[in-house]
């Protein structure tokens, strides 16, 4: 019966070789990835990028971008942070460590230390210098980092000769996700510098292609020009005109509608940290991560490489604008074509199916309040001093030292139980979803609901004695913006649920739609690479992503 597909015996004899040869190939990729791993892994993040993106802006997607990822890759749809508060640089450590802020430590972007009367910044790191610039702005570490990522691993799995890189125009954006011992993380510095620099905490000086990149001026170029829809306007999806009451605009004194002239701005006095909030800065994020890949030689041999890429643009814009606005379609629409480009690159440099890419974002984003208060929908705003003021009315105006966005920090001298109490009594407040005292949190074993996204955020020596968790919808005032702009934090959905794609050598084509925890990918990725999974990780692997 077999007979028929095989060639006759003269032929089967002499092409042989040539047979066992042809099937040499689909042998080796019958193995297992690991065996053969990708010569680039590139993570991207997008700030505030929510999943609704996806599916709102799906049409005025190019083939090469989203589409392409999604189309030729894998597709987490119900992919979720579990912990608060959703933040960035929470974010970028958790996808990076696959765990929470609970274990890796970082716990918010300003944690609150009672020593100080004041916060501090989880990033800052006064013992190194900065380097590319004297912006005391750069002096910066991952030295708050408590576990390893997967640029550290990575490095111990090839004895160090992976290249790994992490770069973004936010610095904790670009410094979390290559942890303690990945290679470099660069960042941008605005003011009139426009330049990306680093710290001493990775070398004591620019590679020489960094310094040719900065030569080129590009901020300066990009903001010489006008911001106006790259779509004819109709094909925009938006429930509201571009001038409407809910937006703060990129620069003081003008309106928040497109277009923008971006170089009046600049004549006016707005210096090149501007770029962050219009598509450029997504541009220019490119371009480095091309110049690295580049300048580096990543990808070129058989030892693995990492790339951390985040786009901070879409945060900026997206706090002054809320979701709903003409000008983030726009900047995402931009952004896809910036995906298509650099998927282009790296299919030229580094060769299609030799690198595999996976994207998601560090946090999703609330509708402005005001927005859909106006609408009727449960939304609103609630000030810490209403807050303050409702425990203060129960009895604990002396034991209370600070409130803050989703904490209260107690006096060191407030009798013991005085957490619990607190939390009781702003439990009962109108607005308050949830609020549970620190010392049931240190000893809870992750509980469901919402008690669990506390739990898995939550770090004695670096958080408050109650944490609470305000209802869905609302903000804290002081984020808000007079009801303008918008923020994120939360447990809720639009917080919490962000893409999650993989695409390229080693991934299976399709939808996951089970739901998955953003502490799966570092796993998944690990799987993937032959490698030991970050120390603290305690995410799983998802099986749907890897190919068999
Ligand atoms: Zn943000």
């Amino acid at each position: 019966m077999l007979g028929w597909f095989l060639p006759d015996r003269a032929l089967r004899l002499k092409a042989l070789p040539v047979w066992f040869a042809s099937l040499l190939p689909a042998f080796l990729s019958a193995q297992p990835v690991w065996q053969h791993p990708p010569k680039l892994v590139v993570g991207i993040v997008v700030d505030q990028m929510r999943v609704d993106y996806l599916y709102r802006y799906w049409d005025n997607f190019g083939p090469g971008g989203f589409r392409r990822m999604i189309n030729e890759g894998s597709f987490q749809r119900d992919a979720h942070y579990d912990y608060v508060p959703t933040y960035t640089a929470p974010g970028h450590a958790s996808i990076y460590t696959g765990t929470t802020p609970a274990r890796h430590g970082i716990v918010t972007n300003y944690p609150y230390r009672r020593e100080l009367k004041g916060t501090y910044y989880i990033a800052k790191d006064t013992t190194v210098a900065p380097v590319g610039t004297d912006d005391p702005a750069a002096r910066r570490s991952p030295y708050q980092l408590l576990a390893s990522t997967l640029a550290d691993e990575l490095e111990l799995r090839t004895d160090h000769r992976s290249i790994t890189i992490g770069l973004a125009l936010k610095d904790r954006s670009a410094i979390m996700p290559v942890g303690r011992t990945g290679d470099a993380a660069y960042w941008y510095v605005g003011g009139d510098e426009g330049r990306f620099v680093t710290s001493s905490w990775y070398r004591g000086q620019l590679p020489g292609w960094l310094t040719s990149f900065n030569d080129r001026h590009l901020p300066a170029q990009y903001l010489d020009q006008t911001w106006d829809l790259l779509l004819p306007r109709e094909r925009y999806h938006t429930p509201l005109p571009d001038d409407n009451p809910y937006e703060l605009p990129i620069a003081k004194g003008i309106a928040p509608t497109l277009p923008i002239d971006l170089s009046t701005l600049r004549k006016a006095g707005n210096d090149l940290g501007l770029l962050a909030c219009t598509p450029w800065g997504n541009t220019l994020t490119t371009d480095l991560a091309m110049a690295a890949v580049e300048g580096e030689g990543m990808g070129r041999d058989d030892v693995t490489d990492l790339l951390a890429v985040s786009y901070s643009s879409t945060d900026e814009l997206g706090h002054l604008t809320g979701p709903r606005a003409l000008e983030v379609e726009d900047m995402y629409i931009r952004l896809d074509r910036e995906v298509e480009r650099l998927l282009g690159f790296l299919d030229k440099v580094v060769g299609i199916g030799e690198y595999t890419v996976f994207l998601t974002a560090d946090h999703g984003g609330a509708d402005v309040p005001a927005y859909l208060r106006d609408l009727k929908g449960g939304a609103g705003y609630t000030s810490l001093e209403s807050l303050r003021r409702w425990m203060e009315a129960r009895g604990f105006a002396e034991v209370i030292d600070k409130v803050r966005s989703g904490q209260v920090f107690l006096k060191p001298d407030a009798p013991q139980g005085t957490d619990a109490a607190v939390a009781d009594a702003l439990s009962q407040h109108p607005e308050v979803a949830c609020a549970v005292a620190g010392s049931r949190l240190r000893s809870m074993d992750e509980d469901g609901g919402l008690a669990r996204f506390l739990a898995r955020g939550y770090m004695p020596q670096r958080c408050g004695d109650v944490l609470f968790l305000l209802r869905p919808g609302f903000l804290v005032e002081e984020d808000g913006g007079g009801g303008k702009g918008t923020s994120h934090g939360t447990a809720w959905n639009y917080d919490t649920q962000v893409p999650v794609l993989f695409f390229g050598k080693g991934i299976a084509k399709g939808e996951v739609l089970q739901r998955t925890s953003i502490t799966d990918m570092a796993p998944t990725v690990s799987a993937l690479l032959g490698m030991a999974m970050p120390n603290a990780a305690d995410g799983r692997v998802v099986p749907e992503v890897l190919s068999k």
